[in-house]
């Protein structure tokens, strides 16, 4: 521990663990937010997310257990769920037209173990851990201003001001750490400093987020607790999942123009649903009762900002979490990956005693590459296979081959679940141990006439 002060912008899911890392290492960890900060798990302002489906990678539930021991059983404690079957059949997942296996047991179910809970109260909780932190002060209701650099080179601190003032007041800082979310500022404040601004790569997806709080009262008519769909063509996607407190997020997803009508009411989000809900679901929901209004938000594209590209960074600055990489939403990646940032800042400080910005993008970026590349692919209904190169089409097949493989197979299914919880890379897709099953399978199938995938599987 040495006697700096680091100074987070953002109490967001990025901010938290962020702030979490260095009280390791900062004698003093401030953490500036512009909303008023709740003392209880609701919706605010400045997350306007949070009311759509958030479901937590198994990596990201690991990570925050071991950043803060017992965190998950104080998670399930209060209310939030724990799906760890054998079998996952509380888990349907469906991609397209292929539904995962959910028959057979997985090798190691412990590893996909799956905590549900809304994002306002995975928040919430998160944020107690951390203002137990004797070491980590929260600065609420306050906006950041403009990042000030009194030496060269280096930004020194930011200057932040009360929302009813229009004063500011400058924090000096040995850091400051940006997780301000999709709407940083940090490009701008840059240019404005005389230091360069990081290129963007960015892709669109057009997309619009419907949910709608919900109670089921025969929720225990069907055993699952998260259904998650993602489409194919123009297809609805979208999700249900059960959340604290019996009570449950219905989310539609789709790309502007894809949507018939937009919903304003329970009974139009009903409507949306039967393109993905399964059938012997779709009776409780009919009876479910709403909670909240529909809440819309409307998400344009990812941006990834390439501080890693730039050959003079300033010392004392790091962007990370939405700030430094937003993601398509429907992949549920964006808090995982902030848990990842973090515990790359947190090993780098843990290894070299110091903060090196060039050397911390560089290891974000390598993280990033394959996540950015799957969501920055187009969508499997837009794919114009007639003009995609030799490989893309092999790409293309090989996933419907892994796709088609997982409905009744639940090797491949654990596999592609590993995968997307982001416990083994996407190599362990193309590894060719994992191949050659994949291919023993549609052998054997084509040699006992059973082929093709089932629409839904329950
Ligand atoms: C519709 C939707 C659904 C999603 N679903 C999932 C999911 O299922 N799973 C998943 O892992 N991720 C999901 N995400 C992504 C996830 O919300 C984010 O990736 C994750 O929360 C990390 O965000 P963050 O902490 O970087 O930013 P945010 O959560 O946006 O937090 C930024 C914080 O900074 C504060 N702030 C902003 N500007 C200022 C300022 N000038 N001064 C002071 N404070 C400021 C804000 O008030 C906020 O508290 C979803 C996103 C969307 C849009």
């Amino acid at each position: 521990m040495n006697d700096d002060h680091a100074v987070v912008l953002g109490a967001g899911i990025a901010g938290l663990i962020a702030a979490t890392v260095l009280a390791e290492h900062y004698a003093l960890v401030t953490v500036v937010e512009r909303d008023q900060l709740p003392d209880n798990p609701v919706d605010r302002r400045g997350v306007p997310q949070g009311r759509h489906l958030h479901s937590l990678l198994s990596r990201g539930s690991q990570i925050m257990e071991e950043l803060h021991p017992g965190f998950l059983a104080e998670l399930v404690e209060a209310g939030a769920l724990v799906l760890d079957d054998p079998d996952m059949r509380r888990i349907y997942s469906r991609i397209g037209r292929y539904t995962f296996n959910r028959t057979d047991s997985a090798a190691d179910p412990a590893a996909l173990t799956t905590y549900l809970a809304s994002r306002p109260f995975l928040e919430f909780h998160l944020r107690r851990r951390v203002q137990a932190l004797s070491n980590v002060a929260f600065l609420d209701g306050h906006d950041v201003g403009e990042l000030v650099s009194s030496q060269p080179h280096r930004i020194t601190g930011v200057t932040v001001s009360a929302r009813d003032s229009t004063s500011f007041d400058t924090l000096c800082a040995d850091l400051v750490v940006d997780a301000t979310g999709r709407a940083t500022r940090t490009p701008l404040l840059l240019d404005r400093l005389g230091f360069p601004r990081p290129a963007e790569r960015t892709f669109t997806a057009d997309g619009l987020y419907y949910s709608q709080q919900i109670e089921i009262p025969d929720q225990d008519n069907f055993l699952e607790r998260l259904v998650l769909v993602l489409p194919e063509g123009k297809a609805q996607r979208g999700g249900l999942m059960a959340c604290e407190d019996n009570t449950w997020t219905l989310t539609i997803a789709g790309r502007a123009g894809d949507l018939t009508h937009t919903p304003a009411d329970f009974a139009d989000m009903l409507t949306l649903a039967q393109d993905f809900i399964p059938p012997h679901i779709r009776p409780a929901l009919h009876g479910a009762n709403p909670v909240t209004e529909v809440q819309a938000y409307r998400y344009p594209g990812g941006t990834w900002r390439r501080y890693d590209r730039l050959a003079h960074l300033p010392e004392g600055l790091l962007v990370l979490g939405d700030a430094l990489c937003s993601l398509d939403p429907i992949n549920g990646q964006g808090m995982t990956m902030a848990t990842l940032h973090a515990t790359t800042l947190r090993d780098q400080i843990r290894r070299t005693n110091q903060i090196d910005p060039q050397a911390f993008y560089a290891a974000i970026a390598g993280i990033t590459k394959p996540v950015w590349a799957s969501n920055a692919q187009p969508p499997s209904g837009r794919d114009n296979t007639s003009s995609s190169p030799l490989s893309g089409r092999a790409i293309a097949w090989t996933r419907r081959k892994i796709l088609e493989a997982a409905t009744d197979d639940m090797v491949v299914t654990e596999r592609l679940m590993r995968v997307a919880n982001f416990i083994d890379p996407p190599q362990c897709l193309v590894a060719p141990g994992f191949l050659t099953h994949v291919a023993a399978h549609h052998i054997r199938s084509s040699l006992t006439g059973r082929r093709g995938a089932p629409a839904y599987h329950h």
